[in-house]
């Protein structure tokens, strides 16, 4: 398997022009016909996951979040970006991102989160464009707005998702209502979108990257809830490597590459088999391989916390 394959796999499920227009995603550093040793994922990359890459055999990282946006004119080591891409490329690292691309399907970052919270009937909160991708159309938009099972009292929502997120603290705009039944999601910087949760009915809004002044435009009507960035993306590193792994399709080839039983619930069910092969024909393609006894490869996930962000 080269990284193509794992590129083409990654783009089966998040189609690269799905992505935002200001984003870089794909492979943004190592050759496409290099064979696949070992991938390691995480949201973000930083110096010390090179080191952790070479000393677990991986020679693909694969990231949420790419290491830079915007064109560059000098490779010089003089900041984190510029030394990451060089050594990179001197130690035959491959970089690969998905990013927007996997924030904007329905099936991708927001899901996660809405999964961890807890929400039931969730749908886009800002529908986009439709994409058409492998013979298939692939509907994308912008965060997610679901409803909780039971409605839950304010102070034991706020609970909830600083407990299921890990929170070392949650910035937030009140609202007047006491119970939270409604609730919109965003990974990362979702502020933006605060017009549109309100517009859907929602009594919170959980995102991240909310800056003071956009913290008045909840209106009073909704918890306008600041958790974190990668708090809110953390899930995004376990979604890239089970789809790798297959284990988002496990009953429909049988075994996930690594052997694990699979904990993804309502897709295993056998009668979305067709469905799933329809979804993901790259993996059909790969269990095809592996049944002819191509050899496996590692797909861990990095034991390094990326997150910049500390709380006193
Ligand atoms: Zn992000």
């Amino acid at each position: 398997m080269l990284f193509s394959d794992i590129a083409a796999a990654l783009e089966a499920l998040a189609p690269p022009q799905t992505a935002e227009s200001y984003d870089n995603v794909g492979l943004l550093v190592g050759l496409p016909r290099t064979p696949v040793r070992g991938v390691l994922v995480n949201l973000d990359v930083t110096e010390a996951m090179l080191d952790e890459a070479v000393a677990k055999g991986c020679n693909l990282i694969v990231t949420h979040h790419p290491i830079w946006f915007t064109g560059r004119k000098r490779l010089n080591g003089e900041d984190y970006v510029s030394r990451i891409i060089m050594e990179a490329v001197k130690r035959d690292i491959g970089l690969y991102a998905c990013h927007t691309n996997l924030d904007n399907i329905r099936e991708g970052v927001n899901r996660r989160i809405a999964d961890t919270i807890g929400l039931v009937d969730t749908a886009f909160l800002r529908p986009g464009r439709t994409f058409q991708a492998d013979g298939r159309a692939i509907l994308t938009g912008s965060g997610l707005v679901g409803t909780l099972p039971e409605p839950m009292g304010k102070q034991a929502f706020l609970a909830h998702i600083k407990r299921a997120f890990g929170c070392g603290g949650i910035r937030y705009a009140d609202a007047a209502q006491e119970t939270i039944s409604r609730v919109a999601v965003c990974g990362g910087a979702g502020s933006f979108l605060t017009p549109d949760a309100l517009a859907a009915g929602a009594d919170a809004f959980v995102t991240a990257d909310i800056s003071y002044h956009k913290f008045f435009d909840g209106e009073g009507r909704m918890l306008l809830m600041d958790i974190g960035h990668h708090e809110s993306e953390q899930f995004t590193s376990e979604l890239i490597r089970a789809y790798l792994l297959g284990e988002a399709c496990a009953d429909v080839w049988e075994k996930s590459p690594a052997g694990n039983s699979t904990q993804s619930g309502e897709k295993n069910s056998p009668g979305n088999k067709e469905e799933l092969s329809k979804t993901f024909p790259n993996f059909a393609r790969y269990f095809r391989r592996r049944a002819a006894g191509e050899p496996l490869f590692p797909v861990l996930l990095s034991e390094i916390r990326t997150n910049p962000v500390r709380y006193c």
